[in-house]
């Protein structure tokens, strides 16, 4: 479906694993004060100035990702996001990385810059060094693995577990996009797969498909809550769906929660593209996941402060434990909350 323009195929036991790895991380330079050592020894060393994050996500081929669809580049770009992703959640910056891959040799050396190259541009574009990782052999797929760290102070950190009662519930950007963008890709796979000279018409999916395949993290929000003197009572970021994650805030905060279905923030492009497959938006923003927004609790007082913020949605309101964890709908019904956030053990 997506062509390779890299015709060129360097076996990877031409180059060995020591030479594989000189060949993927001679391009890494060191831009963060806090790294002392990065790659090229048995261990980085790192000289922090305040409070270490770390977080890691693993990608597995066949389950995380589909390489008929997702370019290389793109994955090598999303796997520094979804961890990325985690570290912004609990306002922290990132500044290292470390990555590890296993790869069957059915991948030339070509295919591993290309994993490489997005790698790379995600690491500059978010300013983070890459300081070391492990390369080894898969008999099957390919495994990506990636480890974030980074650094806030201590009165800066925000956790899953601080939302109170009347505090009001905040999510970034919009939802529910990356979700049909995987739709979209699924169903240009099988059309594909019955006629390989189609040509796809996807105009009308653009933003769908770049969330899904091009994800970014987001950086801007901590620096935006600075600006605005706003420190969330409880953070947490979407990979799952927003309900799961509302539930998560709930649980760990040990409050319910009212969510306003008519307040959830979706882009033209989701509500046209659910009208035309007849699937309910609201479903796909509290299932669909993979959007890596920002969800967030702040204080009733905070509300002039991010009201009229095109960035930031409030979505409800924290309530008492006892009254449990709702969807108000647009006809005004009170429905409880489920969590069928994505799951990587779910059976197909
Ligand atoms: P060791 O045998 O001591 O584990 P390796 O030969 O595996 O060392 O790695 C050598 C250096 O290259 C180390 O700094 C390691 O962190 C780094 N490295 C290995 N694989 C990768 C990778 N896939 N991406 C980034 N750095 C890597
Ligand atoms: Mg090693």
């Amino acid at each position: 479906m997506l062509e390779n323009k890299n015709t060129s195929k360097t076996d990877i036991s031409q180059l060995g694993e020591f030479g594989l790895i000189e060949h993927l991380t001679k391009r890494f330079d060191i831009l963060q004060k806090t790294t002392i050592k990065g790659i090229g020894d048995d261990a980085a060393v790192l000289d922090p100035k305040a409070q270490i994050v770390v977080t890691t996500d693993m990608l597995v081929e066949g389950v995380h990702f589909d390489l008929s669809y997702m370019p290389l580049k793109h994955l090598g770009y999303k796997s520094v996001m979804v961890n990325l992703s985690d570290v912004y959640a609990m306002n922290a910056v990132p500044t290292q990385i470390t990555v590890s891959i296993a790869v069957s040799n059915r991948f030339p050396v070509e295919a591993l810059e290309e994993l490489y190259d997005g790698i790379a541009t995600a690491a500059k574009l978010y300013n983070v060094d890459v300081v070391g990782g492990d390369t080894t052999s898969s008999t099957s797929g390919l495994i990506i693995s990636v480890t974030a760290i980074g650094q806030a102070k201590k009165d800066q950190l925000v956790y899953r577990d601080g939302a109170k009662e009347n505090d009001l519930l905040v999510v970034t950007g919009d939802l529910g996009a990356a979700y049909l963008g995987l739709q979209i890709l699924e169903r240009e796979k099988q059309v594909f797969k019955v006629n390989p000279n189609s040509q796809p018409d996807l105009d009308a999916y653009t933003y769908l498909i770049e969330r899904q395949l091009k994800p970014e993290a987001r950086k801007d929000i901590g620096k935006l809550l600075e600006e605005l003197e706003v420190k969330p009572t409880s953070m947490i970021d979407i990979s799952d769906g927003l309900s799961s994650e509302i539930i998560h805030i709930c649980k760990n905060s040990k409050v319910g929660c009212n969510l306003y279905e008519d307040k959830i923030p979706l882009d033209p492009q989701v509500i046209s593209t659910c009208e035309e497959f007849k699937m309910d938006s609201t479903t796909i923003a509290l299932s669909g996941g993979e959007d890596y927004e920002l969800l967030f609790t702040v204080s009733t007082e905070d509300f002039p402060k991010i009201k009229a913020n095109p960035h930031l949605t409030v979505i409800g309101h924290i309530t008492q434990e006892s009254e449990g964890i709702h969807l108000i709908t647009r006809a005004n019904t009170k429905i409880p909350l489920v969590a069928r956030g994505w799951n990587s053990f779910q059976e197909e």
